[in-house]
């Protein structure tokens, strides 16, 4: 099936009933990981929060749910990262499971685990729905749940936008390459 966003085309790549089914594996192995320890997943928005949304459904243990939103300037290649909502918690001493919609180059991911660290958590983890392997430009080695593994394709749906919209898409669809 195909869509149309603004003036791209977009192929479905993941249907929501396959994502349903890998979000149940990943809520069913932080149950496991985290029991007796009372977890706070930080949903990075904006694109996370439809997955956190499916995968906090899945976890039957204690966990508190809190946001972070930042915002990157993508236009003038500087790479600069900042706070656009910081977290709101007191994270030293608890388990921290960052949830992100998808891990391109990292950066930020980067930037949000050290802001994390630098508040002296028990533990810190990273789940994320989609990772795209050769794009990502330092290793994390907090990644340790990761729904899928994707290719360097432009990706929308499923919380994920293009130029702000798509995100309502209960599927997620690859960008087609223009014909020339
Ligand atoms: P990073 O390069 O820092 O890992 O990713 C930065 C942000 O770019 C992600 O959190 C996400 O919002 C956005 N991003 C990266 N790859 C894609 C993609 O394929 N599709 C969409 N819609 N956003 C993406």
């Amino acid at each position: 099936m195909k869509i149309q966003i603004d003036d791209k085309d977009f192929d479905l790549m993941l249907e929501y009933d396959q994502i349903k089914k890998r979000i149940r594996l990943i809520g069913i192995q932080l149950n496991v990981d985290f029991e007796n320890r009372i977890p706070v997943f930080i949903g990075v928005l904006t694109g996370s929060f439809v997955f956190l949304g499916d995968l906090i459904k899945e976890i039957t243990i204690a966990s508190e749910v809190t946001f972070v939103k930042v915002k990157s300037y993508t236009g003038d290649q500087s790479g600069v990262i900042t706070d656009e909502m910081a977290i709101s918690m007191n994270l030293k001493d608890r388990d921290v499971i960052v949830v992100e919609d998808i891990v391109d180059t990292g950066k930020t991911l980067k930037y949000v685990l050290e802001k994390i660290k630098a508040q002296n958590p028990a533990s810190l983890n990273v789940c994320t729905l989609l990772f795209k392997p050769n794009a990502v430009e330092n290793e994390i080695e907090e990644l340790t749940y990761v729904g899928f593994e994707i290719p360097n394709d432009f990706v929308v749906g499923y919380g994920l936008d293009y130029n702000g919209l798509g995100r309502n898409f209960k599927d997620i669809y690859k960008a087609v390459p223009k014909q020339r």
